[in-house]
């Protein structure tokens, strides 16, 4: 495969380091680095940014993020193999590479960080639904990061950037959508990586909103929604029951018919309902 830069290609890099894939820690890695530049050139503005990347791994994405100009990258892999592998990027790109070995749950990798900052990665999935969620549920909007361009199953993908009465619709499409442009931006075959996942993968961009689409308070409408969606089959008079008192009354004022479920419940009218849930 040709390589993007002077380093070798990523086959002889995982055969060199002896990095064959855990399962445990989601690893299926991207060996072409014309595709991960592709994904790299989603993220936006990189000459002027620093990138997050959580799960470097043998550093296919890296490498292209690097050679796509990017300011600074700072990478979170928990796998201590793949570390001689990294340094040996950082030093080919002159230190703007730095590593931080251990889970990204529990780094907090803010300290190495200059604003603006891009968040750029092939997400474990094991731990990717719980990265986003903490990304897009920070204690203040805006948070630090301006935009997420992350690799997930498709599935996940499709619930991030749904639209009211499709079944991916749900507590995800709200939370990504309310303070974000979200769209997917490329879908991956298995074949890409190695060893194949079961599924195809999709590269998700999302870009921050300065403020929220529609005034909500983030907590209660996280409530609503999960409560709503919670027992989605079910008409919102009754998954609702107990939020409020004269909740059909609310309901109506937000423009929902008390009979309505989760699913056909646009995010204007989810945020109004909250609000008038708060007064
Ligand atoms: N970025 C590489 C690529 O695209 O080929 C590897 C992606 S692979 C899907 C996920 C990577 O995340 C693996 O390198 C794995 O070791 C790492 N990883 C798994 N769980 C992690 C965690 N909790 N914190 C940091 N890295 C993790």
């Amino acid at each position: 495969m040709a390589s993007i830069d002077g380093l070798p290609p990523l086959r002889e890099v995982i055969n060199t380091h002896e990095l064959f894939a855990k399962k445990a820690l989601g690893q299926n890695f991207l060996l072409d680095l014309n595709l991960t530049s592709k994904i790299a050139r989603q993220a936006g503005d990189l000459a002027n940014s620093d990138v997050l990347e959580v799960g470097p791994g043998p550093g296919g994405l890296t490498r292209a993020l690097l050679h796509e100009g990017a300011r600074q990258v700072v990478a979170i892999e928990q796998d201590e193999r793949c570390l001689p592998a990294l340094a040996e990027v950082s030093a080919y790109h002159g230190g703007k590479l730095k590593v931080l070995q251990g889970d990204a749950l529990k780094i907090d990798p803010l300290e190495h960080l200059n604003t603006p900052i891009r968040i750029v990665s092939n997400l474990p999935y094991n731990v990717g639904t719980e990265l986003l969620t903490r990304w897009l549920s920070p204690a203040e909007w805006p948070p630090f990061w301006q935009s997420l361009t992350l690799m997930f199953q498709k599935e996940v993908a499709q619930r991030i950037v749904a639209r009211p009465r499709t079944k991916a619709y749900g507590r995800l499409s709200i939370l990504a959508q309310w303070r974000c442009d979200a769209k997917i931006v490329m879908e991956i075959p298995p074949a890409a990586f190695t060893p194949p996942p079961k599924v195809t993968s999709a590269v998700v961009h999302l870009e921050r909103l300065e403020t929220p689409r529609y005034p909500a308070d983030a907590k209660l409408l996280s409530q609503v929604v999960a409560k709503a969606f919670g027992q989605r089959r079910k008409m919102l008079r009754a998954s609702l029951k107990g939020l409020a008192p004269d909740l059909e009354d609310r309901l109506l004022a937000a423009g929902i018919k008390p009979t309505q479920r989760a699913e056909e419940i646009d995010l204007e009218a989810f945020c109004k309902l909250s609000e008038l849930i708060r007064s």
